[in-house]
């Protein structure tokens, strides 16, 4: 849209939540406000994941694969049927109800202990950090430029914002975005107003390989939990996640996270206990109390606007919300 660019960012590009999350692209798993975004931005990577891989150079690992969700208890049969039905009314995907003996058909690997699950065709994996570099240097090469500094507030002449101070220098502009992920709360004092959002830990395991390679995403709810199982492009095994509130801002691996994640994967598939044990890494989702992103303008400031609280879609949020916030900065 011809705005000049400068990204300011403290550590590097995709050292949080965008360069550790799971990269899994499935807009049918959530309903309320943001669910056509979620489809609407589920097409945009479809359409825009090669485009970036080509701009940048950079092999965003995309795999697209059919998505089962296991009822594990026989009280989800009902909810999940139904999940089929409202699912199917998406033209791009396909739903189909399957038995047990059809999913172990499917991967003999999956446990036998399940009562039956949604096939979904066809949901997006990709390397969300590979993602978040290739986007970024494909705006590079646009002409965006990296200042890897910390933004410590903002300068004001009268409500019109007119920079962004990075230590003692400032940084001249018209306009700002505020995208500090989970630490947006601090922009409050910046922007005059409370930013509702905080972090929310998050911790994944990835194991060796599994060979052959499980080709689809399985998830399923579970010890009082969701865990996802899934084989990325570089053949680890993802197990994701937990969800830890009221942790602040810390991203140690812990021993609880871990040992909740394997018995989640091995209630799924067994033969995962015996896989080895390759990273063990911990982020943070940026979330908000109603759980929806929070994206636009700041009242009574001219030239500050927002875009985060994406929780724990905020990979396949980004196309569109890019999208959404270009347009309101160059059109209004
Ligand atoms: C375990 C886990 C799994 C996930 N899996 C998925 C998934 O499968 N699919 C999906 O769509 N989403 C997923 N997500 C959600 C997704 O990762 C986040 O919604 C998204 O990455 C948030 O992006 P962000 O840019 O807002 O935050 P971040 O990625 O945290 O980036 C914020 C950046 O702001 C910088 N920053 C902060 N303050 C300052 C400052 N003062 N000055 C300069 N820079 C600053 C930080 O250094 C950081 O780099 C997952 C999240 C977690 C935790």
């Amino acid at each position: 849209v011809g705005l000049s660019v400068t990204v300011v960012e403290r550590d590097s590009v995709g050292s949080h939540a965008s360069g550790y999350a799971l990269g899994l692209l499935n807009p049918t798993n959530e309903t309320g406000s943001i669910e056509s975004l979620n489809h609407q931005s589920f097409i945009m990577h479809q359409e825009m994941l090669e485009v970036v891989e080509q701009e940048s150079g950079v092999d965003v690992q995309v795999l697209t694969m059919p998505h089962i969700e296991l009822a594990l208890e026989e009280s989800e049969i009902v909810t999940l049927k139904k999940e089929c039905d409202r699912i199917a009314a998406f033209s791009n995907f396909t739903t189909n109800w399957l038995e047990p003996d059809e999913i172990t058909r499917f991967d003999s690997r999956i446990t036998r202990e399940i009562y039956g699950g949604l096939l979904v065709e066809d949901v997006i994996a990709i390397d969300s950090y590979n993602f978040t570099l290739a986007t970024a240097q494909a705006a590079e090469s646009r002409g965006a430029e990296y200042v890897l500094r910390e933004a410590t507030g903002l300068v004001y002449d009268r409500d019109r914002v007119a920079g962004v101070m990075v230590g003692e220098d400032c940084i001249n502009c018209g306009t700002v975005v505020l995208a500090l992920g989970p630490w947006s709360g601090a922009a409050s004092l910046w922007a005059g107003i409370d930013i509702p959002i905080v972090p929310q830990k998050g911790e994944i395991l990835r194991l060796e390989g599994l060979n052959p390679r499980l080709d689809f995403h399985v998830h399923g709810f579970t010890l009082g939990s969701s865990c996802s199982i899934l084989q990325k492009a570089d053949g680890a095994v993802w197990l994701a996640a937990t969800v830890q509130d009221d942790t602040g801002f810390d991203v140690t691996p812990s021993l609880d996270a871990r040992e909740s994640l394997v018995l989640r994967g091995t209630r799924m598939m067994p033969e995962l206990e015996w896989q080895q044990m390759l990273l063990q890494t911990a982020c943070m989702r940026p979330v908000t109390p109603d759980g929806d992103p929070i994206f636009g303008k700041i009242p009574d400031k001219e030239g500050v606007f927002i875009a985060s609280g994406t929780g724990g879609q905020g990979i396949l949020l980004a196309p569109v919300i890019g999208r959404a916030m270009a347009d309101l900065i160059s059109a209004g």
